[in-house]
């Protein structure tokens, strides 16, 4: 749903930028059903001046007008630190089709592009497109990736490079940023505007609260402790948890320096520019309860319209208190399910701990070991698993494997079944970033079979896919440890 706030002080009007000579990239048919979009058998829109509104060039198609796009304001934290006034620097709103905002990321320069120049390169545009997509299949709330358009237009990163626009979906972009703007601005008229809009939109259950802010608070706050617990199940890195990149509908968004772990390392960073890794893999949840801190902040004034300021602040950190408890649950159920465990037990935290040190000490693909747990014979001897042999300390695994098995037929785990249960939960492709390097090197040779190829394979994330085995395994050595910066 369209983002409603209008005035100078929350939202500017303007057109997107053009780029000159666009040509696809990539398209999402399956994104594209969203908006019900007619395709062609290519999987491209039937109506071709889709290309040119991608692209920021037009504004209209055969059955679209989009007569109001803008882009809107937000301040935020950045790395910890409060960063004042920010915005859609470089993303345009065209408008909502269906339910779902489309925007455009890389439209061109806008009043909140401070020194940017409003644009997104091609690199970028290609994996926030592919990851976006490869979430939805993981079955991760993220925002969506119809399209990547490119032009010959140069942009200046760390080196010269061409610009792309990615277009992308979600009910709604609204970030935790939007309400500290309003809130840092004192600006309470448009704070409850915004927390009005969120709930009467996309939070309707909050009306029949007696206190529908503080529910609103408990809501959003759940969603993004969810969130991040499954980030952990499948070994995502956001890479730039910064509160202007948090979604209030628990949506993964701004697809930056991100990376799925290869090698298990909980002090993992994926983001060549986070010099005190604060944003490591292990650090992800606390940094979202840190984020959902500042939400609670900027609700204050919100709750303060019914309750006294002590009050206020009480009921906020009473609800933010529930974060760790709500992760905490979700995360042991994420890996119960990752070891295909049905029954609750005592020490399965300890067990699944154990397993995560193990693997961290023995530097272990992490996607290949939770797929290949599920072929395990409890029958065998733990000398005969041939995943024991990738470890280093093989007393060490052959001794959790062995409590493993122990464990399973206390609940009488029959393998077959837990196999199939298993490879549910656990995928055998992810957008790993040498996967993504090759094709984003491809696509800028202009040859986007790799680009299409990849997002075949990622749609079905838990599929055995035969023809592809190769796009399952971990880099090899010499690509396993690209880095990504934040300039995009
Ligand atoms: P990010 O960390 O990429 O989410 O960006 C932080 C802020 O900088 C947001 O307000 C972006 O809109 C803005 N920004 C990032 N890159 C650019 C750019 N190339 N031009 C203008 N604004 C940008
Ligand atoms: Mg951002």
């Amino acid at each position: 749903m369209a983002f409603t706030l209008s005035g100078d002080d929350a939202i500017q009007e303007l057109q997107p930028s053009p780029i000159p000579e666009p040509y696809w990239v990539a398209f999402s048919s399956a994104a594209a059903t969203l908006l019900n979009i007619p395709l062609k058998s290519d999987g491209y829109p039937q109506d071709d001046a889709w290309l040119n509104v991608l692209a920021g060039n037009s504004l209209e198609t055969q059955s679209q007008k989009f007569s109001n796009p803008i882009a809107t304001v937000y301040s935020g934290h950045q790395f910890g630190v409060w960063a004042g006034q920010l915005g859609d620097g470089r993303a345009i709103l065209l408008g909502d089709i269906a339910g779902q905002e489309l925007q455009l990321k890389g439209a061109g320069k806008t009043r909140y592009s401070r020194m940017g120049d409003g644009r997104a390169v091609l690199r970028s545009s290609i994996r926030e497109f592919l990851c976006s997509e490869a979430m939805y299949a993981l079955g991760i709330p993220t925002s969506r990736a119809l399209s990547v358009v490119g032009s010959h237009l140069p942009v200046l990163r760390e080196s010269l490079e061409t610009a792309a626009v990615c277009s992308r979906l979600a009910p709604s972009f609204i970030r935790v940023g939007h309400f500290e703007h309003f809130a840092s601005t004192q600006n309470i008229v448009r704070l409850k505007e915004l927390a009005d809009l969120l709930i009467d939109h996309h939070y309707p259950e909050c009306r029949n609260n007696k206190n529908p802010y503080l529910d609103l608070f408990h809501k959003i706050s759940e969603r993004n402790a969810k969130l991040v617990a499954q980030w952990q199940a499948v070994g995502f890195c956001h890479g730039v948890l910064n509160s202007d990149n948090i979604s209030v509908l628990g949506l993964t968004i701004d697809y930056g320096p991100f990376g799925f772990l290869d090698q298990f390392q909980v002090d993992h960073i994926c983001n060549h520019s986070d010099h005190g890794g604060r944003y490591a893999y292990q650090r992800q949840p606390q940094i979202m309860h840190w984020n959902m801190a500042c939400l609670a902040s900027a609700f204050i004034p919100l709750l303060e319209l019914d309750h006294s300021e002590v009050e206020a602040q009480t009921l906020l950190t009473s609800a933010l208190s529930e974060f760790p408890t709500i992760y905490g649950e979700t995360w042991l159920t994420l890996f119960r399910q990752k070891l295909g465990l049905s029954a609750e037990h005592d020490d399965d935290m300890d067990l699944i701990e154990r397993l995560l040190q193990v693997m961290h000490d023995s530097k272990i693909d992490f996607t290949s070991l939770f797929r290949g747990l599920a072929d395990i014979n409890t029958n065998a001897s733990v000398s005969k698993i041939t995943l024991r042999n990738d470890f280093i300390d093989r007393d060490a695994i052959d001794q959790w494997l062995g409590d493993y098995i122990t464990r399973l037929k206390t609940e009488s785990s029959v393998d077959a079944d837990r196999k199939v249960a298993m490879n549910a939960v656990n995928p055998k492709y992810i957008l790993r970033n040498h996967l993504a390097q090759a094709a984003i090197e491809k696509a800028q040779r202009k040859d986007f079979s790799e680009v299409a190829k990849l997002l075949s394979i990622l749609e079905r994330p838990f599929d055995e896919q035969d023809q592809y085995q190769e796009y399952a395994a971990p880099p090899p050595p010499d690509l396993e440890s690209i880095e990504v910066s934040c300039s995009s």
